[in-house]
């Protein structure tokens, strides 16, 4: 039997109390809010009404504004729109211009920069649509985009394209033609409710699309991908949550970057979603200036088990247009990913992926564990940079003779 904490450390490592404090739940508070009743904070709609949408208003909330967020907020509405929840906006931290939470929502001047190689649509999704708003990439699972809305925008986003429509693009779903295709299709087993933001429909009519597709027979288990729990937590109700545990199995998948987003308030919410039997996972963004730092990461990766949520894939960022300020190197990524691997619980390590630029899905991208494969042998070191070897043959069937004594190579 496997033991995973042989191996482990008594010294604590000089991030620990950073970790520890990272890993800290806080609420969000009411912030420049205090004087509205409790009852209309706690409201998801109320909250939507009142979010900050124009730079005026981000201006007056936050006078600290740099020229490159004013800029970029007198600018953004024409790209990727403004919106942030009075709840998310409590989060950022005025003072701080390399604030995590500000970097992912105020917009920049540099959005308005386009390098030679980002794109508008980096995973290809409009060229595998058979049908407006459904993409059908991978044989047996299809991606529905239901809504181009969101409860505020985070300024990297693949589908900046479509969501908030301030580009243009006129995104008009049409449930029906949808439904139809999935009806149709038989060897789609999978189906994964994405946008926008899908828990922004009311119970009924989100209750009204899973209900249609349960009634698929070749569907084995849908998918919602989400970042309301962490934008908006009260959205989350005892009464939405009852609604969702009649759709079982359904799996949801969040959307959160740093451990300053999972607070009292987005655990509780995450807690009611898991009380609802949904098994929930995490998608993180890789993004400099937020979260390209291994001790942040780690935090953040054991603050979500925390929170009941397992983390699912760490994403290099996609190569959307106006991004290259936010983009960090795959480099740092597996460097990242070289600080989890051994070094915290297996739960807590997302897989990092890459999504192949104009529409080759999603590529695994690893540190290199396996050193060689020859010689009846699989040489391996682990996440200390010990060196060990499985005998195999040369044909896959294991080895009968002792293996050689290996040196320690130099390489590691
Ligand atoms: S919540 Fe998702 S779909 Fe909406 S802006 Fe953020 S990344 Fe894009």
């Amino acid at each position: 039997m496997h033991s995973e904490n042989s191996s482990e450390s008594a010294d604590e490592p000089p991030s620990q109390p950073l970790l520890n404090s990272l890993k800290e739940f806080h609420s969000a508070g009411r912030g420049f809010w205090a004087d509205v009743p409790g009852s209309d904070w706690e409201d998801w709609r109320w909250q939507l009404k009142h979010r900050i949408t124009t730079v005026e208003q981000l201006q007056r909330l936050m006078p600290t504004l740099t020229p490159e967020e004013f800029a970029g907020a007198t600018l953004a509405n024409n790209k990727l729109a403004l919106a942030i929840t009075p709840y998310f906006f409590n989060l950022i931290d005025p003072a701080d211009e390399n604030c995590p939470i500000r970097w992912q929502v105020i917009p920049r001047v540099e959005e308005t920069h386009t390098a030679a190689w980002e794109m508008a649509d980096p995973c290809g999704e409009d060229s595998h649509s058979p049908v407006p708003g459904l993409v059908h990439r991978y044989p047996d699972r299809v991606l529905l985009l239901v809504t181009d809305r969101c409860a505020s925008y985070c300024r990297y986003c693949t589908r900046s394209r479509l969501v908030s429509n301030a580009s243009g693009y006129d995104f008009h779903p049409q449930f029906d033609k949808q439904l139809e295709y999935i009806r149709n299709t038989s060897a789609i087993r999978d189906v994964l409710l994405s946008g926008g933001d899908p828990l922004l429909f009311s119970d009924e009519k989100l209750e009204h699309l899973l209900s249609e597709l349960r009634a698929i027979p070749h569907l084995e288990f849908l998918r919602i991908g989400t970042r309301i729990p962490i934008f908006l937590p009260q959205r989350i109700t005892e009464k939405f949550c009852a609604m969702l545990k009649k759709y079982h199995p359904l799996f949801i998948s969040i959307h959160s970057n740093h451990p300053r987003e999972l607070t009292t308030e987005a655990r509780d919410a995450l807690g009611r979603l898991a009380d609802a039997g949904i098994p929930l996972g995490n998608q993180s963004v890789l993004l400099r200036n937020v979260n390209d730092d291994a001790t942040v990461t780690k935090a953040h990766m054991q603050k979500l088990l925390m929170c009941r949520v397992r983390p699912y894939y760490l994403y290099q960022c996609d190569l959307i247009a106006g991004s290259s300020h936010l983009r960090s190197s795959v480099r740092t990524g597996l460097e990242i990913m070289e600080q989890l691997r051994g070094h915290t619980t297996g739960y807590g390590v997302p897989q990092y992926v890459i999504d192949a630029p104009g529409g080759g899905g999603k590529v695994p991208v690893n540190p290199d564990y396996v050193l060689s494969r020859d010689n009846g042998r699989v040489v391996i070191r682990n996440y200390e940079g010990k060196i060990f070897e499985y005998p195999e043959a040369e044909d896959g069937t294991p080895l009968v003779d002792a293996p050689k004594e290996i040196e320690e190579p130099e390489l590691v």
